[in-house]
This record gives structure tokens, sequence and C-alpha cells, in this order.
């Protein structure tokens, strides 16, 4: 059946700029990285797709090696696109990556300057696509010199492969450092994408600030923790969750009954707010104007609605964030 996005797609959710660059990202986002695979069943992945965009999500977080098959997210997502999406693309913040491992030999990995710009002409073709909005070195490669990493960026952007350049799971120090060898090639790095939630604390040492700082905006990744973070865990596993389907992620030594505990807690603390545990999850990164929008994940359309709840009330009283922290500490 043919697909005709909503009219009222842009009523609802809020944009953020991205840092200070000319760049606007709605307040969720969502990525690719589970349930696009051609494993997957492929109907479900369009409809969240579509249900993702009627909403006003104009912001597909993708990278090579995501599937599985590495590669297959990209396939889909490609097909998707131009099945669906005819017209659209310059309605649409589309995002890869490169930095783990993809292909055999000393090519397929890390951050090379040989290793992004293949990596990036592959998923140019998986997607069957000219140019994305964003490419990520996806991860920090302690042995290629940072100002290969970065005049790589800079030269897909120069080429026109990319419109923006960013980076990913790079701490405060690296991070400070790919900032300036950006700016310096006169590529702002315009985002960084981190691993972010109430149970991963670490961009408050130091990385929120330097992104604050030098006017980088801030996308974090797994805010949900995979799911952890919902009330779905509270009584039991349930079948279709990622904790039983996926196992090399998420699997069941990440429910301790100290973590299940924690989590009832904290589900407490969002009835009391009149939010369920997911959307106070996602709204409590929202709550800091350093995050430009917060990367979902859904194995369903109905968790992409149910997600973009959490935008009803992003808002905190000091009892509440203290109530948070007395259950995390
Ligand atoms: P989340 O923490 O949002 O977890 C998503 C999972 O949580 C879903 O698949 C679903 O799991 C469950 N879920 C989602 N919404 C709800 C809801 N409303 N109620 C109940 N359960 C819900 O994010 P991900 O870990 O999936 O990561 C999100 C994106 O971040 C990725 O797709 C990718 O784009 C990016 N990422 C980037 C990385 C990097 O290195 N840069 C690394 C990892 C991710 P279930 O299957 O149980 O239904």
């Amino acid at each position: 059946m043919s697909y005709q996005p909503s009219s009222k797609r842009y009523q609802n959710i809020q944009y953020r700029r991205c840092g200070n660059s000319g760049l606007k990202l709605p307040a969720l986002s969502l990525g690719l990285w589970h349930n696009f695979g051609f494993v997957n069943d492929f109907e479900n992945s369009r409809n969240i797709v579509h249900t993702a965009f009627d909403n006003g999500i104009t912001h597909f977080d993708l990278a090579n090696n995501y599937g599985p098959p590495p590669g297959s997210a990209e396939e889909v997502f490609g097909k998707i696109l131009h099945s669906d999406f005819n017209g659209y693309r310059d309605e649409l913040i589309i995002s890869t990556k490169a930095g783990y491992t993809m292909w055999d030999g000393p090519y397929g990995d890390w951050g090379s300057k040989k290793y992004l710009v293949s990596s990036l002409d592959q998923s140019l073709k998986r997607m069957n696509l000219d140019y994305v909005d964003i490419f990520y070195h996806h991860r920090p490669d302690p042995d290629t010199p940072l100002e290969e990493t970065m005049a790589a960026l800079d030269l897909i952007v120069r080429q026109g492969k990319a419109l923006y350049a960013g980076i990913s799971n790079y701490n405060a120090e690296q991070a400070q450092k790919a900032i300036a060898i950006l700016k310096d090639l006169g590529t702002p790095c315009i985002i960084h994408q981190p691993k972010y939630s109430m149970f991963v604390r670490d961009p408050e040492n130091g990385l929120l600030d330097v992104l604050g700082n030098n006017g980088v905006g801030c996308i974090p990744f797994s805010p949900l923790a995979q799911g952890l973070l919902t009330d779905k865990y509270l009584n039991g596993i349930p079948t279709n969750s990622r904790v039983a389907t996926s196992g090399v992620f998420l699997n069941e030594s990440h429910l301790t009954p100290e973590k299940i505990e924690t989590i009832k807690q904290l589900n407490n603390i969002a009835q009391q707010r009149g939010q369920k545990l997911a959307h106070m999850a996602l709204s409590w990164l929202l709550k800091d104007s350093r995050v430009t929008s917060v990367l979902i994940g859904a194995s369903r359309p109905e968790q992409v609605l149910d997600s973009l709840q959490s935008l009803n009330n992003i808002n905190f009283s000091d009892e509440e964030i203290q109530a948070i922290e007395a259950v995390l500490k």
C-alpha cells in the first residue's frame, strides 16, 4: 500500500538547534540499530519509520554495521526511502557512521581516511543516496592520528557526500581535540553521539561541558538503556523484549535483583510525575538544554508513539531530581 505522510506531522513535536549550527533536530530521533536488518520483519520496520515521520521525527540514525547482517539496516532503510519517501528527501535528516569493524583486512575498521571514505561510499550505495546529512566517526581510534580521521570528515563534507560532521563515543578530552581540529579545518563538528541515560552518566564527567562550551550538539544513544529504563522487566522477561530476542548487547545478566529494585523505585517516581518510566527516562535527558535530541530505538510503531509522550513533561522539580539521584546513587 502506498504511504502518504500525515499532514499534521509538524504540529506537535519540538525542534531544537544542534549546538551553534543551522540544523534543528526533533527532540526525539529514531535509531535503526535494532529491528531493521534483513532478519527483521520488513513491514514492521517500514511502519516504525512511517509512524516516526508522521509525528515529526525527521531524523533517522544509521551506521554502516547496523543489521544484522552488517549493512542490511541501510539497505532496508534505502528500500523504504525509495518506495515511500519520494519527494521528501529535503524533509529528512539521515545520518550514518563508520568506525567499528565492517569488512576484512586492514581497511575496514577504526579511523583511517581510507576506511571512512570508502565506507561512506558503500553506505550511500546501500541507501541509494547522493549524500547523508550527518556523517560520524563512530568511535575513537587509538592508533590513527586524530588529524587524519578529522581530515577525512572534512574531505567528505567538502565533497558533498555529507552535509555535517559528527563524532561518537569520544570522551571529553578526545572530543575537545577533535572539535578543535575540525574547527581549524573549517568544517565544524556539529554533534556528538554519546551513550547517556539515567544508568550511564559518563557524559556528565566533562563531556557535556566540552560540548556546551564549544557549541556542539549532543544526541544521547540508548536513552532507555536498551529498554531497561521502562516498566517491561518488572514482572519477568517478555518474550518479545530485547533481553529475550537479542541477547548479544542486552541479556539476563543485566537484570540483577538490585537493578530490578532500582527500576521499581524509578518507576514509582515516574508515576508520581504522571509519567511512565520510559517517558521519565527520556524527559530526564531533554531537561538539559545541551541535549539537542534523544536517540530512541523501537521494536514496534506503538513504542514510537508511546515515547513521544515524554515530550509532554520535560520539567523536573528539585525534589524530583533529588529523589532520582537518591535512587541511582
Ligand atoms: P533505547 O535505549 O531507546 O532502547 C530501545 C529499545 O527499548 C527498543 O528496541 C525497545 O526494546 C525498548 N523500547 C523503546 N521504546 C519503548 C517504550 N516506549 N516502552 C517500552 N519499551 C520501549 O535505544 P537503543 O539502544 O535501541 O539505541 C537507539 C539508537 O542509538 C540506535 O538505534 C542507534 O541509532 C544509536 N546507537 C548508537 C551507538 C553508537 O555507538 N553511536 C550504539 C548504540 C546505539 P524491546 O525490543 O524490548 O521492545
